[in-house]
């Protein structure tokens, strides 16, 4: 090496090693970092649900990213201002919109150590150890549904995710093709989650018929309107492909009548998908799982432990009745992967999902259920459903009409005034609360009736909390009721 390449290198070495902290420096970031999650815990409770900001965070368009750094504060007071106290707060036990997610300490810990470590956790050869704890959690949630040995599956970001992974799956496993897409046949109902239709578009399936089977009152799919859906279009010489039974519904917990589901795809040979990603983790509970009755006979499952288990955001589950079906769509092979042959004891992330390079997402969840054991979200699970009752019981007493009893831990519900439209009226009310932001709520429209949804699953809502959202009812009722 001549000269000026030795002190280029030199140079270069000098502002590279800049990615590497100093000791010193990486306590005194850690101690920054840690008195800011600290703030943001310790202020929760008198924090708002929902923060409407006029501006929406704009500011931070102007943060250009610079040749040069800015310093941890500045950033932090970023992140502060503009991030953390914007929008929904799903850290918030008075969360109870759409389906609330986690974001428990312990997971948190877990993302560091997964980040920190930066253990590879797509390949068995890779790192055994990672490959290990993921496959065991997944093995651990595939007895929990009550999946046989030739189980097996893949964490995924999310439920949206493992639902596209279930819906390839069973399309490669039940060779689908092009020619013949417009005869395939997926039996849901409006209550379905809409990620299942766009698992079906990004699949190449879109020409595919989709059939919304009519619900009961509970908003539960009618088994027997299933059956002669199937035997029409089987007589017509169409090809009934997927059908889907939610294990609790988005909208108001249903879950659909999964065992007489499961009979009508075995009789058919049908492929039979059960969304359990809000629900699936009622599992834990001796007090709900016979709900689930026909689950265990499933081609695939898909469950989200960053509902269920109260994770933080990033955690999705798909399970599949047969390893083998995954490995048809997701098993490839590569030169440049070539030393990782030789390792098989174990299945590989790699081998079971679209992703090669992965994060160890693994650990988030595997940290938490170790330390605490399952006993403490078995109880909190059983809480939010009480809580959903209580509430149910409660809102009546205020006025409010209700949907169905609660199955597990959502329900709808609205406010019929004595004149007046009542769908603007609970529109109306739910803007009222919104922009209050004490509490956050959320509505969706069945059969063109506007309904306010609860949604107890953030693990910080307990009696205290929907005891205030009765409170912010009330007064929004009678404040948009005053002449
Ligand atoms: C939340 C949800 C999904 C989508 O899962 P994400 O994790 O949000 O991608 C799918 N199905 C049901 C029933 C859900 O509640």
């Amino acid at each position: 090496m001549n000269q000026t390449s030795t002190s280029e290198l030199e140079k270069l070495e000098t502002l590279a090693r800049q990615l590497e902290i100093p000791v010193d420096q990486r306590h005194r970031w850690n101690a920054t970092v840690m008195e800011y999650a600290d703030q943001f815990l310790d202020e929760l409770p008198e924090r708002k649900a929902f923060d409407a900001r006029p501006d929406r965070g704009a500011r931070l368009n102007e943060v250009s990213i610079e040749k040069d750094g800015k310093s941890l504060e500045q950033l932090l007071a970023l992140l502060h201002d503009h991030v953390d106290r914007n929008g929904i707060n799903p850290a918030s036990g008075r969360h109870l919109g759409y389906i609330p997610g986690g974001g428990i300490y312990h997971s948190a810990l877990g993302d560091y150590l997964a980040a920190v470590t930066n253990r590879y956790a797509g390949m068995f050869f890779a790192s055994p150890g990672a490959v290990r704890i993921e496959n065991n959690l997944i093995r651990w949630m595939c007895r929990l549904v009550g999946l046989p040995e030739t189980s097996h599956g893949n964490l995924t970001s999310g439920g949206s995710l493992a639902n596209l992974i279930a819906v390839t799956t069973a399309r490669d496993v039940r060779n689908v093709q092009a020619i013949d897409m417009d005869k395939q046949v997926v039996y849901v109902t409006h209550q379905t989650h809409h990620c299942i239709q766009k698992a079906f578009r990004i699949a190449g399936m879109r020409e595919a018929q989709i059939r919304y089977i009519p619900t009961d009152t509970n908003f539960r799919m009618n088994a027997e309107l299933l059956r002669q859906a199937v035997e029409v279009d089987v007589r017509h010489g169409l090809q009934p492909f997927m059908i889907v039974g939610s294990g609790g519904t988005t909208d108001t917990g249903a879950i659909d009548p999964l065992q007489e589901m499961a009979d009508i795809a075995e009789e058919y040979d049908i492929w039979y998908h059960v969304d359990a990603a809000y629900g699936g983790f009622y599992l834990l509970s001796e007090k709900f799982a016979p709900r689930f009755q026909g689950i265990e006979r499933a081609n695939s499952v898909v469950i989200d432990p960053h509902k269920g288990l109260f994770v933080p955001y990033g955690l999705g589950v798909v399970l599949v009745r047969d390893v083998k079906n995954l490995l048809e769509t997701y098993h490839h092979t590569a030169s440049y992967l070539q030393d990782a042959l030789g390792a098989t004891e174990e299945w590989s992330p790699a081998d079971l999902s679209p992703e090669l390079s992965k994060h160890f997402r693994g650990l988030r969840l595997w940290l938490p259920l170790h330390l605490l054991g399952t006993e403490p979200f078995r109880a909190a699970l059983e809480e939010k459903a009480l809580l959903c009752q209580y509430f149910y019981q409660r809102i009546q007493e205020e006025g409010f009409t209700v949907g169905p009893p609660p199955e597990l831990s959502v329900m709808i519900y609205r406010y019929v005034p004595e004149e007046g439209d009542s769908n603007d009226f609970n529109e109306e009310l739910v803007q009222y609360i919104q922009q209050q932001g004490r509490v956050f709520l959320s509505t969706t429209r069945i059969d063109d009736v506007f309904w306010i949804r609860l949604a107890v699953l953030s693990f910080r809502t307990h009696r205290e909390e929907i005891d205030e959202v009765i409170r912010v009812l009330k007064e929004g009722v009678d404040y948009l009721s005053k002449p």
